[in-house]
């Protein structure tokens, strides 16, 4: 699903209109409690060992760490300012809808290879899922590419998430990382790598059955050496295909 061209576009603002005059008429429709995935990441991932990150609530501090850092992580504070740890950073914190839950874990394997998740459920507002095309180029990163990238399931079937090429450049040097970045969206029995496609079950559900999902975000990323792209494409699609079935729920 290519997110080109305008008629997805218009479907979803018809949608939207009609939600819009829909809610006027029967009030907002109750938030569905169930969820499409674990709200944890998992330890492992095939080799990869997994510690999740966080963060320091303090603004002024925002330090990032591994909870392998610590021996009981659900007490520990932090250690330069003492402050409280959250699995969310204070500017995620402050910006993100009440009911937005994030989670973050770090999976590195014994030859250096490793992978950053992010794992983000919704709330009541869709402002809780924004499109990371809008936010990456605010965080120094450019995005030289977008793409969808399919990858076969053990259980017969294709896993598809949008992928970016990604590029920053090392602090103030010529040099660059190269990172590829990929996502796809959970509802219970739902995925799709397009925003437009997210934007559009949530008008529909809201309009015709009068229910909102609690739909979530999957975002994996790692770098890689440009020389050898395709290298990275197959260790991405094998951590994929390993990390899905542990966080969905079977539906
Ligand atoms: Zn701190």
């Amino acid at each position: 699903m290519e997110t080109t061209g305008i008629k997805p576009l218009l479907i979803v603002l018809a949608l939207m209109v009609a939600t819009a005059w829909a809610a006027s008429r029967v009030g907002e429709p109750e938030l569905a409690s169930a969820i499409g995935v674990t709200r944890a990441l998992p330890r492992q991932v095939g080799r990869f060992s997994g510690h999740e990150v966080l963060y320091c609530a303090e603004a002024d501090c925002a330090e990032a760490y591994g909870a392998d850092k610590f021996d009981d992580p659900s007490t520990a504070v932090c250690p330069l300012c003492g402050g409280d740890l959250d699995t969310m950073a204070p500017i995620e914190r402050k910006l993100l809808p009440e009911g937005t839950e994030v989670v973050r874990a770090f999976y590195r394997d014994s030859q250096g290879s490793s992978f950053f998740v992010s794992l983000v459920i919704g709330g009541r507002d869709r402002m809780s899922l924004h499109r990371p095309e809008n936010c990456l180029p605010g965080q120094g990163l450019s995005i030289r590419n977008s793409r969808v990238l399919e990858t076969p399931l053990a259980g017969g079937g294709q896993l598809h998430t949008r992928l970016l090429d990604v590029r920053r450049q090392v602090g103030g040097s010529d040099a660059a990382v190269f990172s590829h970045f990929t996502y796809w969206y959970i509802a219970p029995g739902r995925e799709t790598p397009s925003q437009w496609w997210l934007y559009a079950w949530m008008a529909a559900d809201r309009l015709i059955h009068s229910r909102m999902d609690r739909w979530a975000y999957i975002a994996v990323a790692h770098d890689y050496n440009p020389l050898h792209e395709d290298e990275s494409l197959e260790k991405m699609r094998a951590f994929l295909a390993g990390l899905r079935p542990l966080i969905i729920k079977p539906w």
